[in-house]
């Protein structure tokens, strides 16, 4: 057992309960938000959010694993206010989230001219936000986040990669990988972290459940990755029964012990015109409760086999034993 903090103060890696793995409570992009404030409303996305994450504890889930960080809108101080307003443990990220280039802010930091042998800024800033915590919250980071995309290992990505190996290497926190498992980036992202010395077993590669390609999928469990079944609702990128199906097969394969569930859902996203949210109506936080467990249960997953991937996984990539 291990303290784990979270946006309310540590909790013990046994009592954290039924857990998604890949949620967020806002994705944002605060720079138009300040500019353009027609498109926020505080009050209203604090209410809402609150509104949404106690229906999510009522439906029996008792912990969220939040990587929203650096790039996706990451501000503590409002994730505190609603945290103590809701009787749900939101566990929170340090890192940096691009698919191609580093923000600005670090283009010229660090290592960036030939000769100048500086270390990267970037890993000292993860350490501080795990060790000492982030800003003056009095919040610590419990894991790191970074993301491969379609660009795949650009300089910059890698670069953002190697600062987050040196992190976890220095603290033990665990790493979650965005990845597009179509293009097989967990291969890439395998070969990278390996050779900074980085074990398997402590890095989720998110999204993992994009595909229904399990022996694809099953390489990477394997190898020893915690696979993300964490976008349940995004149907559009591939169909429930899909999702679904990937899960029950790894499952008969004997990765249950491999996998973990999310919907990568949040109270507010900024990124999307919210009509055109019609489109994905499973796209809540309730989807996994109401319709793929059931599901699950009917593609003969045990309730024991749930059981692992909500509580026992998160408690081990949190606090390995
Ligand atoms: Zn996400």
């Amino acid at each position: 057992m291990a303290e784990i903090p979270t946006a309310r103060g540590t909790v013990d890696s046994g009592a954290l309960g039924r857990v998604l793995m890949h949620e967020h409570v806002f994705v944002i992009t605060p720079e138009v938000l300040q500019n353009f404030p027609e498109h926020w409303d505080e009050q209203l996305r604090v209410t809402d959010a609150v509104e949404k994450l106690t229906a999510l504890k009522n439906a029996g889930i008792d912990t969220i694993v939040d990587p929203t960080v650096i790039g996706l809108g990451r501000y503590i101080p409002r994730i505190v206010e609603i945290a103590g307003k809701i009787d749900l443990n939101i566990i929170v990220a340090t890192g940096v989230y691009t698919y191609d280039t580093v923000p600005k802010f670090f283009k010229f930091r660090g290592p960036v001219f030939p000769g100048l042998d500086v270390p990267d800024p970037m890993a000292d800033m993860f350490i501080k936000d795990i060790t000492e915590g982030i800003a003056d919250t009095g919040v610590r980071a419990a894991f790191l986040k970074c993301a491969i995309d379609e660009p795949g290992m650009t300089e910059d990505v890698a670069r953002i990669l190697r600062a987050v190996a040196k992190a976890h290497l220095a603290t033990g926190a665990p790493i979650m990988v965005h990845t597009v498992p179509s293009m097989h980036r967990g291969l890439e992202v395998h070969e990278l972290l390996s050779g900074e010395g980085v074990d398997p077993s402590r890095v989720l590669l998110a999204h993992s459940g994009d595909v229904n390609d399990p022996d694809h999928l099953s390489e990477l469990a394997d190898l020893g990755y915690l696979l993300g079944m964490d976008r349940f609702g995004i149907d559009l990128y591939l169909p429930f029964e899909e999702r679904v199906a990937i899960v029950a097969t790894l499952a008969e394969r004997g990765y249950t012990e491999r996998m973990v569930l999310a919907h990568d859902a949040s109270c507010y996203m900024d990124w999307i015109e919210p009509s055109y949210l019609e489109f994905s109506p499973n796209w809540h936080f309730l989807h996994i409760t109401n319709d793929v467990l059931p599901a699950l249960r009917e593609r003969g997953v045990s309730d024991d086999q749930i059981d692992t991937m909500l509580i026992a996984n998160p408690q081990q990539w949190f606090a390995p034993a």
